[in-house]
């Protein structure tokens, strides 16, 4: 394999096969091998671009049944752009990212202004709209519509980088590397007819075959031709990288009860779990101070009766620990973005930490 630099410093790559040769090989081998998924019965362009967003930071078995309900009750683009946002976060709870249900919501209600209620298929238009990026327009563009577009994601480069050995650390130069490379294969005729299983065959493989660890060579189509097995590299690609530390926060969380309904409070930030409703919080372990705490910050009088079980919840590298306090409460309740409500009530998007407050406190 040659790799060079370009001027721009791109690294150049280059198949050790021919593209027709590498096409034959993974698609025969996707042909008897895909798994059968919801998606794929009908690759209408709605349908793909839900699932390549719930697709992203997301494995499929847990994208499965939100899928299928989302679709239930989204059948169309149209019904999307319709939808209230916080119907459409409660949809989503348990999928997290939440941003990507806001940007898909908002990039529909665009297409129905824009594009006629139809997913556009310009890629300089798909890349308009929010939450698109050129992976997911590659993705939707190519399996709806047949674009000879490439799409590269985590999977895809972590196949590349062991099938033709790439040994640096992954950085800008190698990943543009990698998109100019197959930005070259799905323009070559063997790709072009076929680019949507092409592309699918690639994220399969990248699934279940060139997996994380321990990839199962053995049955990979390309084995024969894969630079890092014939060298025994296979497992110490791609090298490792070095891991963003894990911030730890702790939070008290005052739960107060009402005929078997809960207060809860909107999240007004514009960053984490921004728009969700949530009991009301404040930064740090329960001290003394936090009731002076929770009036300062929520104007809620109250009194501590009982602390419950801590709830531990992982979002990206954040590890939020959740010290939830029973209280009763001393006063009015503020009318602003303060509720009453079940937590099975659809109208009031909750995130899953709440869930689990809540199954604790049963
Ligand atoms: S032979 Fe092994 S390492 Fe090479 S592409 Fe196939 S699964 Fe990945």
């Amino acid at each position: 394999m040659k790799q060079a630099h370009t001027r721009q410093d791109v690294v150049r790559l280059e198949l050790p096969i021919s593209v027709g040769e590498f096409a034959s090989k993974l698609l025969g081998w996707y042909r008897e091998n895909k798994r059968d998924l919801p998606w794929r019965d009908d690759p209408d362009p709605y349908r793909v671009w839900v699932s390549e967003v719930m697709l992203q930071q997301t494995q499929v078995k847990t994208v499965f049944p939100y899928f299928t309900k989302f679709l239930e009750t989204y059948p169309s683009l149209e019904a999307l752009a319709r939808a209230e946002e916080n119907q459409v976060l409660s949809n989503w709870s348990g999928l997290g990212y939440y941003n990507r249900a806001r940007n898909l919501r908002r990039a529909a209600q665009i297409v129905c202004e824009q594009h006629e209620g139809t997913f556009p298929r310009d890629y300089r238009d798909a890349l308009q709209l929010p939450g698109i990026g050129r992976y997911t327009a590659g993705a939707i563009l190519s399996i709806a519509y047949q674009k000879p577009l490439p799409i590269v994601d985590g999977n895809i480069q972590r196949l590349f980088t062991r099938y033709l050995k790439i040994e640096r650390e992954p950085n800008q130069e190698v990943t543009e590397g990698l998109w100019q490379l197959l930005s070259r294969m799905v323009e070559d005729p063997a790709v072009t007819e076929d680019v949507s299983d092409f592309n699918q065959a690639l994220m399969e493989m990248g699934a279940l075959i060139c997996i994380p660890r321990n990839p199962r060579c053995s049955s990979c189509p390309l084995a024969v031709s894969c630079v890092a097995l014939k060298q025994g590299l296979q497992t110490s690609l791609p090298p490792p990288r070095r891991r963003k530390g894990i911030r730890q926060l702790h939070y008290t969380v005052a739960i107060a009860v009402r005929g078997g309904r809960y207060l809860l409070r909107k999240n007004l930030s514009r960053r984490l779990l921004a728009g969700f409703w949530e009991f009301p919080r404040v930064l740090g372990r329960p001290s003394e101070q936090s009731p002076r705490n929770f009036r300062r910050l929520h104007k809620l009088d109250l009194k501590v009766e009982q602390e419950v079980e801590i709830v531990t919840h992982q979002i990206t590298f954040r590890r939020m620990h959740f010290h939830p306090l029973l209280v009763s409460l001393r006063g009015p309740v503020p009318k602003k973005n303060f509720t009453w409500a079940g937590l099975a009530n659809n109208n009031y998007p909750i995130p899953s930490y709440v869930k689990k407050i809540a199954e604790i406190l049963k």
